[in-house]
Parts: structure tokens; sequence; C-alpha cells
């Protein structure tokens, strides 16, 4: 059986920089669907234009669109031993087609993380967050500030700020993930794979949390 991880939580809850630390610990990729819609939008593609309208204005992606997208990602083969999905489901129609791709492909979902963030502080961390273009390693002005002032400390490309970072699209980031995203919290909670972690704390300690919380998969499977 492959097991998959959900990383759940609101936009700047950290998401992506844990995802990523994780899904290299366990020899599994990470699969954010931000990341590719965003690599899709700097190759030109069709699907990179189409998510682009919904990007920028802070929307979500059709969920046709992003399911088949996804679908075709975890369907590849450097998945054959799992992966970390992070940012995918964001709607429940997502979560029950995510669910039905599993089952067709002998996997589960292990455990989702629910990384839990103060609303002041996502507008906080969103809004200093530079990102780079080559392969959306996160940094923050403040927070955790690259060495090089605009350079990512791992491969070198330019950090930037991306458009749907601004302050006034943030805030309505915000609001959609409470709208669409926040009942998956509920969805998980039910089948008992949600583990709750305190995102406000730095990142290293949520980091810790996370060992924390596989080490209980592991013993628990074995
Ligand atoms: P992220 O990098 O996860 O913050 O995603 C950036 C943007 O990409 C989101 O604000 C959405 O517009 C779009 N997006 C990413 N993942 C999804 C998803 N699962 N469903 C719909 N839209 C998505």
């Amino acid at each position: 059986m492959k097991n998959f991880y959900v990383f759940l939580g609101p936009p700047g809850a950290g998401k992506g920089t844990q995802a990523k630390f994780v899904a290299k610990m366990l020899g599994i990729p990470q699969i954010s669907s931000g990341d590719i819609f965003r690599e899709n939008k700097k190759n030109k593609t069709e699907l990179g234009i189409l998510a682009d309208e919904y990007i920028r204005v802070g929307e979500l992606v059709p969920d046709d669109v992003t399911i088949r997208m996804v679908g075709e990602r975890i369907s590849r083969t450097d998945c054959d031993a799992g992966a970390i999905l992070d940012g995918f489901p964001r709607t429940p129609n997502q979560a029950k087609a995510l669910d039905k791709m599993l089952e067709g492909m002998n996997c589960q979902i292990i455990q989702v993380p629910y990384i839990a963030v103060d609303e002041e502080e996502l507008v906080e961390r969103l809004s200093g967050r530079l990102t780079c273009r080559e392969q959306g390693h996160v940094f923050h002005k403040k927070y955790n500030p690259p060495k090089v002032a605009g350079v990512c400390d791992f491969d070198g490309s330019e950090l930037y700020q991306r458009e749907d970072d601004r302050p006034e699209t943030v805030k309505h980031r915000i609001r959609v993930y409470e709208q669409q995203t926040r009942p998956l919290i509920e969805y998980y909670k039910e089948r008992g794979i949600l583990v709750k972690i305190d995102g406000n704390q730095a990142i290293e300690q949520v980091t810790g949390d996370l060992m924390e919380m596989l080490e209980k998969v592991d013993e628990s499977n074995g």
C-alpha cells in the first residue's frame, strides 16, 4: 500500500516549506498544485494561461481542471511509493475525487497534517514572502531571509513577490480558504486521520511536531 499525505492549512501556513522538508525525509515527491500552475504559467501553456486568470485574483482554479492535472501528476512512477500533496485538495469535490483516484491506484491517505495559523500572522507571512523563480523555494523578508538578498539559497535563481501575495489579494485568499477549504478539516477529522499542528511556531518547531507525527504513524504501522 502506498501512502499519501495531504498537507492542509490556510495560505501562508507554511505548507510548502514543511512539505518540502518532509518529502525529502521520506524520499517521496512533494506535489504542489500551486507550483504546477506556476510552472505552466512560466512555460505559457494553455493550462498556465487559464489558471493565471484565477490565481492573480486569489480565486481557486476550477475543480475539473485542477483534478485532471493532479490526477495526471500522481499517476507518474515517481509517486509509486506515495507522495506529499501540498495545496490539493482545496474543495470537498477535489477531496472526493482524490479518494476515488487513490482507490483506483490501491493507495490511501495515511495522515493529514493540518497546520493552523492565526489570520494576523498569515497576512504578515504572505506579504513578506519571497518565492524563487526556478523551483518555488520560499523565504521571508524578515523571518527567513535568504543569505544573499534577492537570490535563492538553494538554486541561485531570482526571488520575487508573487502577484497573489500582495496585501489586497492575500485577504481574499484567506476568505476563499475559509469558505471552500475549511470544510475539509471536518472531512478528514471524521476519518480519524487529521493531526492538528500549531503552525504559529517557528519553522523548526513546526518541523519537529511533524516529525513526531510521522514517528507515531511508523509505530502504529509496524
Ligand atoms: P498556492 O501556491 O498553493 O498558494 O496556490 C496558489 C494559487 O493556485 C491558489 O490561490 C489558487 O488560485 C491556485 N490553486 C492551487 N492549488 C489549487 C487547488 N487545489 N484548487 C484550485 N486552485 C488551486
